[in-house]
């Protein structure tokens, strides 16, 4: 019998606007999936308390990621409330090669250059039920300050506007649902025909095998 082609595995990309609660998500879907490969991205911000580098991020000096940049070392990366944020190529592509779901949680506009360069992912966008619930939830976090909040807030309001551009837009009401339907919406990934072609494929062979 002729050797199954190991599909490659699904990039899922999240984001949306801070606040959302694209982190409490993805820390679920993790916990349900633990095959689930995921990126740890590189940040020119500082730690916050309790965070730890290489788990968190990788936290790097300005010329540092400028010198990964320049040796094209990033799948995407972006200014975010000014820090640099990217992630790392080769380990998102290498964990792919192997068939293994990949997780991205980034900004907007790196999750839009990586759907010019790679399509094939599946990109989902995380919603608040209303700004004021982003707000409330922005300021309950307690880590950023008045200006920062405000400056979140902002951007959400235009961040929103990016929406169309993604496969999938979940509403973040109670972030166990909003996680499930994540998860609902992966399985139903898998059985696209862009991944799944091959098995007709290995029906033919198999029948083609019978007949000789
Ligand atoms: P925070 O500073 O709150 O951890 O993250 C700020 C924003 O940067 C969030 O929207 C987060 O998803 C985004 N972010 C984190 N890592 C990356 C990355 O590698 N690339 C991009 N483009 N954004 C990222």
């Amino acid at each position: 019998m002729g050797e199954m082609v190991k599909p490659q595995g699904i990039l899922l990309v999240v984001s949306g606007p801070s606040g959302a609660g694209k982190g409490t998500i993805c820390s679920m879907l993790r916990e349900q999936l633990p095959d689930l490969g995921y990126s740890v991205s590189v940040t020119t911000r500082q730690p916050r308390v309790g965070e730890v580098d290489g788990v968190n991020y990788f936290f790097k000096t300005v010329d540092q990621v400028k010198e990964m940049i320049a040796r094209d070392e990033f799948l995407e990366y972006a200014e975010v409330y000014g820090n640099y944020y990217g992630t790392p190529r080769q380990y998102v592509m290498d964990l792919l090669a192997s068939g293994k779901d990949v997780l991205l949680e980034i900004d907007i506009q790196g999750a839009l250059q990586v759907k010019e360069h790679f399509p094939e992912g599946v990109f989902v966008f995380i919603v608040p039920p209303s700004l004021d619930e982003l707000y409330d939830r922005i300021y309950k976090r307690g880590t950023d300050s008045a200006e920062v909040i405000e400056r979140r807030m902002a951007s959400a309001a235009s961040e929103l506007s990016f929406a169309a551009k993604y496969d999938y837009i979940i509403v973040n009401d109670v972030a166990e649902k909003a996680a499930q339907r994540v998860l609902t919406l992966m399985e139903a990934e898998r059985y696209r025909v862009a991944r799944t072609y091959f098995i007709v494929d290995e029906i033919c062979k198999k029948k083609q095998e019978i007949k000789e």
